[in-house]
């Protein structure tokens, strides 16, 4: 992840630094951030979060006389990403646990689910997997199959039935076996379709899951960051994956998706295997775009 924007960020600190030998005024400023405006622009870092860093940097820099080595700028950099990146943690405090999975179709949501049920198991956990997702044809025999694989009840009703009765009754077993977390999937058309979001509210109506995670397609950059932003407003969400992190060269999604939904990332997904699930971990990301020190 990052290839592009990392060799773009020291490409840039370099530039930056040879402009701000002497003392830096504002203009001075705007006209060297220039370059590294288009960079992150150019890796998919969403408008917004690019006016933020411009802040942060601008905030660090202007008027500094002294130290102004790329070391600073990098400092300064890692200060801005500290702020704008949100980690987050999933705590299973209660039984059952019901977690409501929303995004748009192809994006990796029912891989997402399946791997998150694979981690919990792991944990020592039990699961069941709610089929709500009653309109994407072959949907329910998708989570079907991870269901054999992993050893999980998958609770399904016919295609066209109502993805809320569905998850009802997927809730209702998980009672009445004293399973631990339900996972509910659902229909992912396009964000924009009302009818979409409607049903998505009455799910979440009978449902009433304890956490509701977005899934976004990292490789997919703003497309990814505007469905997040859309999805909580139209229905809520509390927490974010982010697939397909191990083919995004670019990694705009994965900086700018918190920042702008104020909510935040909780795993990455990273290949299509089970395991292939990694929390997310400010620290870590700042490292691989900064360098270590
Ligand atoms: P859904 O329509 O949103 O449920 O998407 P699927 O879960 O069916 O995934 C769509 C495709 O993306 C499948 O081929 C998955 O194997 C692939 N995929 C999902 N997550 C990842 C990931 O983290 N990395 C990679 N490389 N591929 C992924």
């Amino acid at each position: 992840m990052f290839e592009f924007l990392k060799k773009k960020l020291k490409e840039n600190i370099k530039k930056l630094k040879s402009k701000v030998e002497r003392k830096l005024t504002e203009k001075e400023f705007e006209e060297a951030f220039f370059p590294f405006e288009i960079s992150l622009l150019e890796n998919n870092v969403s408008q917004e979060v690019v006016e933020r860093i411009k802040e942060g940097l601008k905030k660090e820099l202007v008027g500094e006389k002294k130290g102004r080595t790329s070391r600073r700028i990098k400092s300064s950099l890692k200060k801005v990403f500290d702020e704008i990146l949100m980690e987050g943690e999933l705590k299973i405090d209660k039984k059952p646990f019901v977690i409501l999975f929303v995004g748009v179709n192809g994006v990796g949501k029912t891989t997402a689910i399946a791997k998150l049920a694979y981690l919990l198991k792991k944990k020592g956990l039990s699961c069941v997997l709610s089929a709500s997702d009653t309109f994407r044809a072959a949907s329910i025999e998708q989570l079907e199959k991870h269901g054999e694989k992993l050893g999980m009840r998958v609770i399904k009703h016919q295609y066209g039935a109502d993805g809320a009765a569905v998850a009802y009754d997927a809730i209702e077993y998980a009672k009445k076996h004293g399973i631990d977390v339900v996972l509910i999937d659902t229909a992912g058309r396009m964000h924009s379709n009302k009818n979409l979001m409607d049903e998505l509210r009455k799910i979440k109506r009978v449902a009433k899951p304890d956490y509701t995670i977005f899934v976004g397609d990292a490789l997919t950059g703003n497309d990814a960051v505007e469905q997040a932003r859309r999805f909580n407003e139209e229905v809520g969400i509390d927490g974010i994956i982010l697939t397909k992190a191990d083919v995004d060269r670019k990694g705009g999604a994965v900086i700018s998706v918190s920042y702008v939904t104020k909510k935040p990332v909780l795993y990455l997904g990273v290949g299509q295997d089970y395991k292939d699930l990694k929390p997310f971990r400010k620290e870590k990301i700042i490292e691989m775009l900064c360098g270590k020190d």
